[in-house]
């Protein structure tokens, strides 16, 4: 019998099913954890449906982990039997490179993604959280604090980093004006950690029933993105935006917003349309952001801590993915689903 039971997607029109592997052997520089939790991120769905060209099936998604250690390999130091633990997007990479040594191993030429990455230890791909076990190497395991809402934690170790990561490198702070693109999973986190941050946040949404909401997240206005007028008022306002939106889509109406020679971070993994005119008149920029390093996640998380932060999550047992996938692919999220990892036992 394999030893782990998970969810896969089997071809990219199928909705997903149940699977069995075997996980590897623990390795002397490895963690295993029994997996508790597992957030739903939207890149699960772009893999699923093979949207970015690059899935070998079956494809178990799932990189929001959280879970308890079950195991130790000898040469692990900071984690035993019993931790609370969470991994990421990654779980491997070369430890050697300019990359690795500036601790951003998420550009490691031969980082490893949680799922859909030719496994270097096994046959075939790395398989995901949507899954009753993980095997880990320890570099890659993080510290997650007994204090906060466990569930609800998950989902920090995609949609908390990745919106955490860019907020920080182009050095968010108190005082400017900040517009987060999109109320879904990353969406709300951008809110949440652009408002702990001091920032005068703004949410910028093409669904108006989400503001009172976003209010709630931190977020100090709401701007809906297809009422033109409002558009026109905040024009040439904002110091930075995050732009977490699924889907293709026109990003010349969102640069207008933007003061001169200020940044507009894209996140979402998309075909955008772009004129140049859009940059060249004020001079602004547009760059994009991957999930963030391992060091820096573990400071997302110490972050949390001290500010209580944590995920608003809807829990689903894995039996129910499917509806939950329509559901974020309908932007009806509020605004992490999280699988309770007990209903696959
Ligand atoms: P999500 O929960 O589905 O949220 C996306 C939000 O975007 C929706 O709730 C909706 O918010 C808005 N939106 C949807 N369609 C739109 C459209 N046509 N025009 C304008 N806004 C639209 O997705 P997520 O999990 O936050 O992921 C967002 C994207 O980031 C995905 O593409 C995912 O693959 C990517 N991602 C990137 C990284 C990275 O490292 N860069 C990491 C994780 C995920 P409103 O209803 O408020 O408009
Ligand atoms: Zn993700």
């Amino acid at each position: 019998m394999p030893n782990t039971k998970a969810y896969a997607a089997y071809a990219p029109d199928e909705k997903i099913k149940p699977f069995e592997f075997d996980r590897r052997e623990i390795g002397d520089n490895d963690v295993k954890l029994e997996i508790e939790y597992c957030g739903v991120c939207h890149s699960d769905i772009h893999f699923a449906h093979d949207d970015w060209g690059m899935s070998q099936y079956p494809v178990v998604p799932g990189h929001e982990i959280v879970g308890r250690v079950t195991a130790t390999g000898k040469n692990v130091t900071g984690f035993n039997e019993g931790d609370l633990v969470a991994v990421g997007c990654m779980v491997d990479s070369c430890q050697e490179c300019d990359a690795c040594n500036d601790n951003l191993e998420q550009l490691c030429s031969d980082m490893v993604m949680t799922y859909g990455s030719p496994d270097p230890h096994m046959k075939g791909v790395t398989h995901g959280g949507y899954s009753t076990q993980i095997v880990v190497d320890q570099h890659f395991v993080l510290k997650v604090s007994e204090k906060l809402d466990t569930k609800a934690v998950a989902p920090l170790l995609c949609a908390g980093i990745t919106t955490y990561a860019p907020l920080r490198n182009w050095n968010v702070q108190k005082g400017q004006k900040v517009g987060v693109i999109g109320l879904g999973g990353l969406g709300h986190m951008g809110v949440k950690f652009a408002s702990a941050m001091g920032a005068h946040t703004v949410m910028i949404t093409t669904s108006p029933e989400k503001g009172e909401d976003a209010k709630r997240l931190g977020a100090a206005e709401v701007l809906v993105s297809k009422d033109k007028e409002q558009m026109k008022a905040h024009a040439g306002s904002f110091d930075f935006l995050l732009n977490t939106v699924p889907v293709a889509h026109d990003i010349n109406p969102y640069l207008t917003l933007l003061k001169n020679q200020k940044t507009m971070v894209l996140l979402g993994a998309t075909p955008v349309d772009l004129h140049s005119m859009g940059l060249v008149f004020g001079q602004k920029h547009v760059s994009g952001s991957m999930i963030g390093g391992i060091k820096e996640t573990q400071e997302m998380l110490d972050f949390c801590e001290e500010h209580g932060i944590v995920s608003d999550i809807e829990m689903i047992d894995i039996q129910n993915i499917n509806e939950a996938w329509e559901r974020v692919m309908n932007s009806d999220v509020k605004y992490r689903f999280v699988i309770d990892m007990k209903s696959l036992r």
